[in-house]
């Protein structure tokens, strides 16, 4: 990245030799982004990450199909991240009229206790009518895997004329999404959740007449989406989605053997420990614990200050801390779902800390309920 931050500083929609070279290092990354995706060059977007890729995949779908007739309903699953399901509430309100895009149904379709997508209800939910599918690759906060084929097959039976997106974001460090999202029409992922920069992430278009844009201006992007292209960002987001690819057999095994020390080591020191989720459903870098009795703000808070820093849920979000609702949706009472942390794993985290947090985390479930 740091050339392309420092040095070949040029705007890559410029004509010029400076211009030309930053303009190669897009193209470059977007090969390499397409390859390990499973996707044509021209099918990769650029986006400032997981955020935009969501709100392109919903609105973009939804405009291009206002179009040609007013798309009708929407279908995904109750767990997905808020970049999906807000812009799709908020369209379902009226809210995206700007984008031509007029009031619609929202279909948020239950999960299983284990936060898995109910597939018979979502075969309920399609219809003639539904214009887009959404359903992510693995739930953010409990790390809960989708079954990704299996929604595919139902929704090409039930509703053939339905765009499929899924929500790769935190997928795609641990899984080939080249294969598991083959059958896909739009793909989002984000450069941070890979060891990549903030502010940097991808859409896969899978069919150019899909969407319509919802940034004009430049035209950048294939007019998919305007704006100057954030040159280091793209490069980094390549890069990182690159060594992901090349380290997650290895990964997924090492970090896995950290979570289950983790979780083991706390089901065994911190009586009423619960976890959300079968660990055999979930992505290895998710250990997502409830403590009985416990609040999570006042457990976050001694975590902090002993050198562990976990989340009550999404960390995307900030403020006062709503219970879950991907846990609400799995079926936990609000009370109980005041009592989670999720604890999160990756490239940097080696064994001695886990030895740490779980002493810890067990020192400060005991004083709190001391
Ligand atoms: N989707 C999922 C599943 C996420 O976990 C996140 C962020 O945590 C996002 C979307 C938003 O991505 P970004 O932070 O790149 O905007």
């Amino acid at each position: 990245m740091a050339p392309f931050a420092a040095v070949t500083f040029a705007n890559a929609s410029g004509s010029h030799a400076a211009a030309r070279a930053a303009r190669r290092a897009v193209e470059e990354a977007r090969e390499l982004v397409a390859s390990l995706l499973g996707a044509a060059p021209s099918e990769v977007v650029f986006t400032s990450g997981g955020t935009e890729s969501d709100n392109l995949a919903v609105l973009g779908t939804l405009a291009e199909r206002a179009r040609h007739g007013t798309p009708l309903a929407i279908a995904c699953s109750s767990i997905q991240h808020a970049a999906v399901l807000e812009p799709a509430r908020a369209a379902s309100r009226g809210l995206a009229q700007v984008h031509g895009i007029g009031a619609l149904r929202v279909d948020e379709v239950a999960v299983s206790t284990a936060g898995v997508i109910d597939l018979d209800a979502l075969e309920d939910a399609l219809g003639d009518d539904t214009a887009l599918v959404s359903v992510m690759h693995a739930n953010n906060e409990v790390g809960t895997l989708q079954p990704l084929a299996e929604v595919a097959r139902r929704v090409r039976a039930r509703a053939p004329r339905a765009a499929l997106h899924t929500d790769a974001v935190q997928a795609a460090k641990y899984i080939d999404l080249a294969t598991t999202t083959a059958g896909f029409d739009l793909v989002s992922i984000s450069a941070h959740k890979l060891g990549g920069p903030k502010g940097a992430g991808a859409l896969v278009v899978r069919a150019p007449s899909l969407l319509a844009p919802l940034q004009h201006g430049g035209g950048q992007e294939h007019e998919r989406r305007s704006g100057t292209h954030d040159v280091a960002g793209i490069v980094g987001l390549a890069t990182a989605l690159a060594v992901a690819a090349k380290t997650a057999g290895d990964e997924r095994v090492r970090v896995a053997e950290l979570r289950d020390r983790l979780a083991d080591g706390l089901l065994a020191a911190v009586p009423g420990t619960v976890e959300s989720a079968p660990r055999d459903e979930v992505l290895p870098s998710h250990c997502h614990l409830r403590f009985a009795g416990v609040d999570q703000e006042e457990l976050l808070v001694l975590l902090d200050r002993g050198g562990v820093y976990a989340s009550a849920g999404s960390s995307c979000a900030s403020g006062a801390l709503e219970p879950s609702h991907v846990l609400l949706a799995m079926g936990v009472a609000p009370a109980e779902a005041r009592t989670a942390v999720r604890f999160s794993l990756g490239y940097t985290t080696v064994p001695g800390e886990i030895d740490l947090a779980v002493r810890v985390v067990a020192d400060a479930v005991g004083a709190l309920r001391g």
